[in-house]
């Protein structure tokens, strides 16, 4: 099979049916064989009405529904797995991306052999305020943390080869940083092909504005795991020595200073009067705790199923 197009929605009535024809068409288009999987996250809609329906209309659709909302991350996940295409394509239910993008995009993962092609809505029709700018700020973020260079980190439209899907895991929210587990699966061809967009024709945005700062808490967890997931005292251990260290020799310097006015007949003053012994206490007993959150950490590491978990490319 050529291509897997997968549609996460939430209460997206009134586009399915418009979604399915543009899909079905393009397709027919272009000879391509195909699935489409839409994954119901517990609309509470009609939504689910109309994939029965067009089910019975086409072999070609698959779908799943779950019985609650889990989001967008899950939706994508439990279709990830279940894809069987070459070329797995995912896109929103809402009909702002364009199943015309479909063609070029197979092209480009097909023949010029990308792992994952990323949607740029390069011109964007949302809100400027809650939207746009904001949009600007978390993708410069991401592009700095992850050293990925695309604009459009979060675009709902994009295409994979096959491998790649069947090699990340999506949970919480982390769709937004898909390119990011990615790069940090091994797969290092990433590329974007700017889109065009649509303003949202019926319902509303699903994300409010908690998205963004969700999204950059998740970018840092990210960040983390990826660096010391596996060797989280390399992260804790140096913070903490590196703490202590400091309190340690400031303490020092206070009973040092001391010790050397008493010898000299200098006045002196206890050194719980000073401001310096307390500070570097704190710093001292911080710094032990980081350093207990280190090894705290390797033995959770350690406990993990996944502790020898390699993704093997290829294998004599
Ligand atoms: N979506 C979903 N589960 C959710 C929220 C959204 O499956 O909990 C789907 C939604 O139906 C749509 C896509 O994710 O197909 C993108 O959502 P939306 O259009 O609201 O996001 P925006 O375009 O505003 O970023
Ligand atoms: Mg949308």
């Amino acid at each position: 099979m050529d291509i897997s197009v997968i549609i996460p929605l939430y209460n997206e009535e009134e586009s399915l049916r418009e979604l399915y024809e543009w899909i079905k068409r393009v397709m027919d288009e272009n000879n391509f064989t195909y699935e489409i999987i839409f994954v119901d996250d517990g609309s509470t809609d009609g939504s689910w009405n109309i994939i029965t329906e067009l089910k019975e209309k086409s072999e070609h659709i698959h779908a799943i529904k779950f019985r609650r909302n889990y989001g967008k991350s899950p939706a994508l996940q439990c279709a990830f797995q279940k894809a069987q295409g070459d070329v797995v394509i995912t896109m929103d239910a809402d009909l702002q991306d364009s199943p015309d993008e479909i063609p070029e995009l197979y092209r480009m993962i097909k023949e010029e052999g990308y792992d994952l092609v990323s949607g740029w809505k390069k011109k964007r029709y949302d809100s400027i305020l809650t939207k746009n700018l904001p949009s600007k700020l978390f993708n410069a973020t991401a592009r700095c943390v992850s050293g990925i260079k695309l604009h459009d980190f979060n675009c709902g439209l994009k295409a994979y080869r096959k491998d790649v899907v069947k090699n990340i895991e999506l949970y919480n929210e982390m769709h937004r940083y898909i390119p990011v587990l990615v790069k940090s699966a091994g797969f290092t061809k990433i590329g974007e092909k700017p889109v065009q967009h649509q303003p949202r024709k019926y319902g509303k945005s699903k994300f409010g504005a908690s998205r963004f700062f969700n999204g950059y808490l998740d970018l840092m967890t990210l960040w983390f795991l990826n660096r010391f997931g596996k060797k989280p005292m390399h992260f804790f251990g140096v913070l903490g020595t590196l703490m202590f260290f400091i309190g340690f020799v400031a303490v020092i310097i206070v009973g040092a200073t001391k010790l050397y006015d008493m010898h000299h007949g200098n006045p002196y003053r206890l050194v719980t009067e000073s401001p310096y012994f307390y500070i570097s206490l704190t710093m001292m007993i911080l710094g032990t705790m980081l350093f207990l959150g280190g090894f705290l950490g390797e033995l959770i590491s350690r406990n993990s199923p996944e502790r020898n978990h390699y993704r093997i490319e290829e294998e004599f």
